[in-house]
């Protein structure tokens, strides 16, 4: 992964669920006795070289590019002298038996390295350029072409496509060609033993110091128009004008900061919020660090996930494991992460007068929420990350099998 470091804060920056995605597996394969080097680009001067994180991962930088100031949308510029850099670093220690690329940039970078070591390439999308592209939200950037065409070259390079859920590994036949038999399926996970119910609602309001009887929805993650921060605070004010008597105890926290190097959209929401004259119900929250994070999810009555495409929506599955329920656009992975009816309600669109009656009839109805609430714990259960290791590790399997068989029939 190029273009974000495991070691960032993730809910900011380029920093989210890849980051976390990538961390965990490794934690876990590493629990199972195998050696990780996770590759990135030096985008700070905080680490030394190599960052052992003791447990058989190990965090590499590779020096290329100006430290500080290249954004995601520059960083393809530098693929050629990152793939060098790459190549170095593989053949100047260890053997390694399989590459793992997540994202299309680092797919980018590891394709020729891959080639010219001969080591089989395992690809994870995240997310697909012509998939957002099919969904923007108003006045979204479409995502470059030259990023649908990485994305293909990737798709026709890969050994092996780790694909989030069933409809993820569609769009990856449907809109890139993949060849059916070298997609899989993997579902991510959530931390089971940090994300859980601890000492509860009320303990975890008392920490952060909100009130016992408040309504509290709230948002986890980048500040960007995909993620639909927006349709939210639009649906509360839709709330608090056709339900006024939820106003004195309804508070929606958004808690993330900026997304990429876009500072502006903070900003935006934040006037936004001013100017629907709801500054008393919508709070903002920086980035929290993981151990924290639980209390938030705890603390809340929903969570609620308006993005417009997601490929599958850690935060949904976080905050079902700690028992809340959650309130989901009807799209991509998280129609996987949430179980509609069970563990949460999903919303088709993003009209926020549709979001905000779903949100005003589960606020009002407490029993309803305590059945989510079962659910969802429930529902979060299945997705360990010790599952999402031993699935990856079967496809590694898989394609090292398959070059193994190669090599004896060209002999
Ligand atoms: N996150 C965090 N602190 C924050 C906001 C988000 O640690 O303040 C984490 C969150 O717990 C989740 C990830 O960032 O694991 C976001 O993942 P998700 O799949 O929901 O969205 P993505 O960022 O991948 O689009």
């Amino acid at each position: 992964m190029v273009h974000t470091s495991p070691l960032d804060q993730a809910g900011t920056g380029d920093a989210g669920g890849m980051n976390i995605y990538v961390c965990e597996s490794a934690n876990q394969m590493a629990a199972q006795g195998i050696k990780v080097d996770i590759f990135t680009r030096r985008a700070n001067n905080d680490h030394p070289d190599i960052v052992d994180l003791g447990n058989g991962v190990r965090v590499i930088h590779l020096n290329v590019g100006p430290v500080d100031g290249v954004t995601k949308e520059q960083l393809p510029k530098l693929i050629p002298e990152l793939s060098q850099a790459f190549k170095i670093a593989l053949t100047s220690g260890d053997k390694y038996d399989v590459i793992h690329s997540h994202y299309w940039i680092s797919g980018k970078v590891a394709m020729p390295v891959a080639d010219d070591l001969n080591i089989p390439l395992v690809h994870t999308m995240h997310t697909m350029a012509r998939v957002k592209n099919l969904s923007l939200a108003e006045g979204e950037t479409p995502e470059p072409m030259i990023r649908v065409q990485g994305e293909a070259q990737v798709v026709a390079a890969a050994d092996a496509l780790i694909a989030n859920t069933d409809a993820e590994a569609a769009s990856l036949v449907s809109l890139y060609e993949a060849c059916p038999d070298n997609v899989s399926v993997v579902s991510p996970g959530v931390n089971l033993s940090m994300f859980t119910v601890g000492s509860g609602k009320a303990a975890s309001r008392k920490n952060l110091d909100f009130p016992a009887d408040a309504l509290l929805i709230t948002f986890v993650g980048r500040i960007q128009p995909h993620k639909g921060p927006e349709i939210l605070i639009r649906s509360i004010a839709e709330m608090v004008s056709h339900s006024p008597a939820l106003r004195p105890k309804l508070q929606t926290l958004i808690v993330g900061g900026a997304s990429g190097a876009n500072g502006s959209e903070v900003d935006r929401m934040k006037e936004l919020v001013q100017w629907l004259g709801i500054s008393d119900v919508v709070h903002f929250a920086p980035p929290v660090g993981r151990e924290g994070l639980a209390d938030y999810y705890r603390a809340s009555d929903l969570v609620c996930v308006p993005s417009y495409s997601e490929s599958f929506g850690l935060v949904a599955l976080e905050a079902q494991a700690c028992g809340t329920p959650v309130v989901a656009s009807a799209v991509g992975g998280l129609r996987t992460a949430v179980a509609d009816g069970i563990s949460g309600v999903l919303v088709d669109g993003h009209d926020p007068r549709a979001w905000s009656s779903v949100l005003a009839r589960l606020l009002q109805e407490p029993q309803r929420r305590v059945l989510l609430s079962m659910g969802a714990i429930e529902h979060a259960s299945h997705f360990g990350w010790d599952a999402t290791s031993r699935g990856t590790l079967d496809i590694y399997d898989q394609v090292l099998t398959a070059r193994a068989t190669q090599k004896k029939n060209i002999s």
